[in-house]
């Protein structure tokens, strides 16, 4: 397996234009995992002490989120020991009120179309989830094209139905796809003559992030998006 590009001090931040990466931001952060092994490596990518502040900050908070999705609820390491350090940081009522703001209710509808009832979601539309969607589409263009920090714009959904098979297979056969630990695996694509880039990020099995990124206009082609095509 080919060895994850390490930080250097003297690399330019992943995630600002001016910082310095003089530490590292893990993506997904460590608290997504139940306990890493040798054996997982998680992704790293230089980060500067400013943003490295910030991201850490929403760490807990995105990690409750995500692990409280329906559809990260029956992974065993949700079940077995993410949900009781869920459970415990949820005891602090300010991470308590993060959690319940986005928390609204959704019709359910059969996939006949018939209305079944309503039930508890989350909102994540302006949630830090925006944020998080940018950190893990910035840490995977720096980590498997070493790109640097990209001028653009930044959007997600979530994937209400998993992709094809297919889709996956592309982006294994034409850009990059790693399953990094049973709790986390992605994949990333670009195109030469596109100016956007694409990733699809899964968590604990069942949540999945469509990334996409969008040059900015007036970008100069050394900071275009690199591309494994
Ligand atoms: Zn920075």
């Amino acid at each position: 397996m080919k060895r994850p590009r390490q930080p250097s001090k003297n690399q330019a931040c992943t995630y600002c234009a001016d910082g310095r990466g003089t530490t590292k931001d893990h993506v997904p952060p460590k608290s997504f995992f139940p306990k890493l092994d040798n054996k997982t490596v998680p992704i790293t990518v230089p980060c500067c002490d400013e943003c490295h502040a910030q991201t850490s900050g929403t760490d807990g908070t995105l990690r409750n989120i995500i692990v409280g999705i329906k559809e990260s609820e029956r992974h065993p390491d949700v079940h077995a020991e993410l949900s009781v350090k869920m459970e415990r940081a949820l005891g602090d009522p300010r991470e308590l009120k993060r959690v319940l703001e986005l928390m609204q209710t959704v019709e359910l509808v059969s996939p006949s179309g018939i209305y079944v009832g309503t039930d508890w979601a989350f909102n994540l539309q302006g949630s830090p989830v925006d944020h998080f969607a940018e950190r893990i589409m910035r840490a995977l263009l720096r980590h498997e094209f070493g790109q640097p920090f990209f001028e653009g714009v930044f959007g997600w959904h979530p994937v209400s139905e998993p992709l094809p098979d297919l889709i996956y297979a592309g982006f294994a056969t034409v850009g990059k796809a790693r399953i990094v630990h049973r709790v986390f695996s992605y994949g990333v694509i670009g195109f030469r003559d596109s100016d956007e880039a694409w990733a699809v990020a899964q968590f604990y099995g069942g949540f999945e992030m469509f990334i996409r990124a969008k040059k900015a206009h007036g970008q100069s082609a050394e900071a275009s998006i690199p591309i494994s095509v």
